[in-house]
């Protein structure tokens, strides 16, 4: 243990610590101070004009009530030490410390909040991704395909660009339940939902509109292009392969293409009608709204 060097002692005998000089002098280090040990130790091994902040309480030898820290900084000047610092109640230094803990238990807080807002957020996604989504097939359901058709109707006008629906409703869909089963129907349909999700441009929506309708948005597509892609959209259904289905599985469709004047319900409202002649005309093929020459 060190012994207290004389310049510790002056600056402790200063100030308002009245600590007589004669009362430290000759005392080992552990003697005056009740602090960390090592902390004190290591003070002593401080180069020439460097500095270190240091908590200390005095011993009740020294001081009669030993009811107030201070905190310092120990400098090495020559071969002595100066002590300069701040006399603090202890009570401050509980507060300090509490303040401190409360601060921890808040960055403790925040950091669980900023978890759970994340988790908060995905659930928030999740819900919104849930409620733009058909169940069965994974495709957008009828809200969300008449929310995008308006927004994506009125950008194709701003621009100038072209744009057409294809609405597919499958052919005498009720005898393929009552004869196969609601859950062989369901497989249908869920089929069909994954050949429109694999047919379809990340800039198209393919949205599942009723029970067994559906739709696609062809953004940029003019009514030549639409119609052809019905055409391979109604060939690849007529190909699909459900098991426990035996019999072949067909699709009427509907295409109308944007016009000048138009709207986005104008629009559905042709490719329905469009649907509808084809089918009135046999089933199991394309039709475009009358109203076009191609
Ligand atoms: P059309 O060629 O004139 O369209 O005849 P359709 O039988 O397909 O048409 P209809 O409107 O008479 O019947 C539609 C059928 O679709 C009846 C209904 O049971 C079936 N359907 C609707 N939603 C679902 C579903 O979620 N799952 C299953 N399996 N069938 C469904
Ligand atoms: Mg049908
Ligand atoms: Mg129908």
């Amino acid at each position: 243990m060190c012994e207290v060097r004389e310049a510790s002692v002056a600056c402790l005998g200063g100030g308002s610590l009245n600590i007589s000089k004669k009362e430290i002098n000759n005392k080992k280090i552990h003697e005056v101070f009740i602090t960390d040990a090592e902390d004190l130790e290591s003070t002593f091994l401080l180069k020439e004009g460097s500095y270190k902040e240091i908590h200390l309480k005095f011993c009740n030898s020294l001081l009669e009530k030993d009811n107030y820290i201070f905190v310092s900084y120990i400098f090495k000047l020559d071969n002595n030490y100066c002590l300069i610092g701040e006399r603090k109640n202890v009570e401050d230094k509980e507060a300090l410390e509490k303040i401190s803990l409360l601060n921890n238990e808040l960055a403790n807080k925040t950091r669980k909040l900023t978890k759970k807002n994340k988790k908060l957020q995905q659930a928030k996604d999740e819900i919104e991704k849930l409620s733009k989504t058909d169940e069965l097939t994974g495709l957008a359901n009828r809200r969300h395909f008449m929310n995008y058709l308006q927004k994506i109707f009125s950008q194709a006008q701003r621009y100038s660009q072209s744009l057409s629906l294809v609405m597919i409703d499958l052919d005498k869909f009720k005898n393929i339940n009552d004869t196969y089963g609601h859950d062989a129907g369901d497989k249908v349909l869920s089929a069909l939902g994954d050949l429109l999700n694999n047919e379809t441009r990340n800039e198209d929506l393919a949205a599942r509109i009723g029970g067994e309708e559906f739709i696609v948005i062809l953004t940029q597509t003019d009514l030549n292009d639409a119609r052809n892609y019905a055409e391979r959209i109604r060939k690849k259904i007529s190909k699909l392969n459900i098991e426990s289905i035996p019999v072949k599985i067909t699709a009427s469709l509907g295409v109308a293409t944007m016009k000048n004047n138009d709207d986005y319900e104008s629009i559905f409202n042709r490719a329905d009608e469009a649907l509808y002649k084809a089918k009135n005309s046999g089933r199991d093929k394309v039709c475009k709204y009358k109203g076009y020459k191609l």
